[in-house]
């Protein structure tokens, strides 16, 4: 099963209406006003898989601190 980034519904690859890779990775749809808006800016639905990026940046490195 794979999901539809756009709307987030659960898409069969068999039943899918259009499909697309991006980065190695296919990504089904569930409607054609899907896949185009996909295409349209693939880089906005995509999901982010760095791993690297770090959370909020500041609050998080703030550690015990004693005088
Ligand atoms: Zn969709």
């Amino acid at each position: 099963m794979a999901t539809d980034p756009v709307c987030n519904m659960a898409v069969e690859p068999d039943k899918a209406v259009d499909k697309a890779e991006y980065q190695g990775t296919n990504y089904y749809f569930c409607s054609h006003d899907c896949h185009k808006a996909f295409t349209a800016e693939p880089e906005k639905y995509a999901p982010k898989n760095d791993t690297r990026n770090p959370p909020a940046i500041g609050a998080a490195r703030v550690g015990h601190r004693s005088h």
